[in-house]
């Protein structure tokens, strides 16, 4: 099965049409790995768009957030006002779809969760420590997840050792032998000084894994994000990628 991988959309319709687009043709399914909504001034256009796709999703920290079952004060001030802005927006056919989503999907060979198997709606993967204590929890060969909006490729082999691998287009991921841990990226709001929309494609039958970027129109976002009083460091960040 060939499945496309995304997360942090962060209601960046334009962000997740050109990922749609860029990657037509290559997948049967999609997994996504949360925060759909939060920062940006489409919640409604992404939920809507995945709810009529092929799609497999969890929940990540601000969609939590925007049903309530988050406190706004876990948040700093400017995600905390994109929140209370994405609260009043929902409709309800978006908060039953952000509420019927489990925090952790197991499935065929491959566990989804937003931030971490430690604590999957709050917590992060971001070194090789956090890798090793995710490892130890999971019970897949492969383990999907996003929240950092920063891309990762971690293994660990059958003799316990964790290897943090380079961002390579394409990966092979060897899942007889060992297992991985991937995050994609950020669609919606990359933070690695590259503004294009990042996503990965998964090719489970070749155990072949493919990071991706995409351009897309972020004017035309930040215009939008204006015209909705959103803060002005969201739309700033949007173009610098951070
Ligand atoms: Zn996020």
């Amino acid at each position: 099965m060939r499945y496309l991988v995304i997360s942090d959309i962060h209601a960046n319709f334009p962000a997740l049409t050109a990922v749609l687009e860029d990657s037509a043709g290559e997948w049967d399914r999609i997994l996504c790995l949360g925060d759909i909504v939060g920062y940006g001034p489409f919640p409604n256009e992404c939920i809507r768009e995945l709810s009529r796709l092929p799609v497999r999703a969890v929940p990540g920290n601000h969609d939590w957030a925007s049903i309530g079952r988050l406190d706004l004060n876990y948040f700093n001030e400017h995600a905390r006002a994109a929140l209370a802005w994405t609260r009043e927006q929902l409709d309800p056919d978006s908060r039953e779809f952000l509420s019927r989503l489990k925090p952790v999907v197991m499935e065929d060979i491959f566990t989804l969760f937003h931030g971490a198997l430690t604590g999957p709606i709050t917590h992060y993967i971001l070194d090789s420590l956090d890798a090793e204590e995710n490892f130890s929890l999971l019970r897949t060969p492969l383990g999907l997840f996003g929240h950092s909006h920063l891309r990762f490729f971690f293994s660990c082999g059958t003799d316990g050792r964790v290897v943090q691998h380079s961002l390579t287009e394409r990966s092979n991921l060897d899942l007889l032998h060992r297992q991985n841990l991937l995050n994609p990226g950020s669609t919606g709001q990359p933070r690695e000084g590259d503004p294009r929309a990042a996503y990965g494609l998964l090719d489970t039958e070749e155990g072949l894994w493919f990071f991706r970027r995409v351009e897309y129109d972020i004017p035309a976002v930040q215009q939008y994000m204006k015209e909705s009083h959103l803060p002005d460091y969201l739309i700033r960040r949007l173009a610098e990628g951070r």
